[in-house]
């Protein structure tokens, strides 16, 4: 078809049903998909890139397996990378949870984040969330990154449980002072001696990504990085 036509046939389909950036609500242009051209080149980028020293490493410093962390955006109230993950969570823009996923590989594999790395484990959701929601916006996001680095995805691996199901996992959630994020290691077939990457969609205090990682650091040689789309919050300068 010639692209005259395409265009066509877009302004019509456009018109009836309007494409609109996912984080700034400004109509899509032909060629566009998800968020517009000006709000990739705005999108608030993390700048605390430093994969394995950055401040929560250095914080979680007593988790010798833990390698790298890595987000690709910033997340304020309002702002691009907040408005994305909203249409992610609430509109259920499936298809975006998978452009999230191959633009953050595309923009940080030169920095070496994702080097290594064996398969990814998507944050699971705990069974009731994910029957309200439908899906796991996490998952969204691995699959797009998987598709980009040639890598599996696993979901068999973790399965988040509600607290009282497990006395030992909610002695350690107590203790971090977030009784929710409850993990179970459900299969550890295939990951002795593996580099996973726990992925997530924003990473606040980090209580939910360091539930997992305790899971997880008892499976032998395993080593462990983590990668959310945006990062809500940072914690201050460790000084030595
Ligand atoms: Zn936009």
């Amino acid at each position: 078809m010639p692209n005259t036509t395409k265009k066509w046939i877009y302004s019509l389909v456009d018109l009836l049903f309007p494409r609109l950036c996912c984080a700034c609500g400004e109509r899509l242009a032909f060629g566009e998909n998800f968020v517009c051209a000006s709000c990739q080149l705005q999108l608030p980028l993390e700048v605390n890139h430093d994969w394995r020293y950055n401040r929560r490493r250095v914080i979680w410093s007593d988790h010798p397996q833990l390698v790298r962390m890595g987000a690709l955006t910033r997340y304020e109230r309002g702002n691009r990378a907040s408005m994305i993950v909203r249409n992610l969570k609430f509109r259920r823009q499936y298809e975006l949870g998978s452009w999230m996923g191959r633009i953050a590989v595309q923009r940080l594999k030169e920095s070496g984040l994702f080097e290594d790395v064996d398969l990814l484990i998507p944050i699971p959701l705990s069974k009731r969330r994910l029957h309200s929601r439908g899906f796991n916006q996490a998952e969204l996001i691995a699959r797009g990154m998987a598709e980009e680095l040639g890598i599996p995805v696993r979901t068999d691996v973790l399965k988040r449980i509600v607290a009282r199901e497990s006395q030992t996992h909610f002695a350690i959630q107590e203790r971090l002072g977030n009784a929710e994020n409850v993990f179970k290691l459900m299969s550890s077939d295939g990951l002795q001696g593996k580099h996973v990457m726990l992925v997530d969609d924003v990473m606040t205090t980090g209580t939910t990504m360091l539930g997992a990682i305790e899971v997880l650091e008892v499976i032998a040689d395993v080593r462990i990085s983590t990668f959310t789309w945006a990062w809500a919050y940072m914690p201050p300068p460790v000084h030595a």
